[in-house]
């Protein structure tokens, strides 16, 4: 049998991480899953999220005079 994260050669008998063949992979593949699923939520990129507001930007250099 093969891990489906690392592609090595893995033995099923007595292994708690099946189909994985350690708990590194298991965990690998619940974070991709997790990745994706996060992904999946969010909306299409809208434009950036404001970079500066200028009024903060104008703020700093108040004091001017
Ligand atoms: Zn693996």
């Amino acid at each position: 049998m093969r891990c489906p994260i690392c592609k090595r050669q893995t033995s099923w008998k007595g292994n708690p991480y099946r189909p994985f063949c350690s708990e590194r992979c298991k965990l690998l593949d619940l974070d991709n899953w997790l990745a994706e699923r996060y992904r999946a939520r969010v909306p299409a990129d809208t434009g950036r999220p404001s970079e500066e507001a200028p009024s903060s930007r104008h703020a700093v250099k108040g004091k001017h005079a």
